[in-house]
């Protein structure tokens, strides 16, 4: 299995799972299981983040606006939510790298 390189270390500490879990830029992020220090996941995780959540929000409008909001649009609404937070989840899991966190915490 693919693993993930801790930025402070060096050491492929992180599996996929674990960056996954590990938050963006703004999160307190993840300790290294190696060194014990903080990170999290890099910019590029905010930008897919961004264009799938924008890409979700246009549908979920789009699907308001032109339905008549009975269940199974409602339904697909909450399938889409759901969809593109299992994205951002993949996206981490497999691509981007780990960087430290901006915020500084002790
Ligand atoms: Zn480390």
């Amino acid at each position: 299995m693919k693993r993930f390189t801790c930025p402070h270390c060096g050491e492929p500490s992180f599996t996929p799972l674990q960056k996954a879990l590990a938050g963006s830029l703004r999160s307190r992020g993840k300790p290294c299981p190696h060194c014990g220090k903080r990170c999290c996941n890099s910019m590029a995780s905010i930008y897919f983040s961004t264009v799938v959540s924008l890409i979700a929000f246009v549908s979920i409008m789009a699907i308001y606006l032109l339905s008549d909001n009975s269940l199974p649009y409602i339904l697909i609404m909450a399938a889409i939510i759901a969809g593109s937070l299992l994205l951002n989840f993949l996206f981490n899991m497999f691509f981007g790298k780990l960087v430290q966190p901006i915020r500084i915490m002790n």
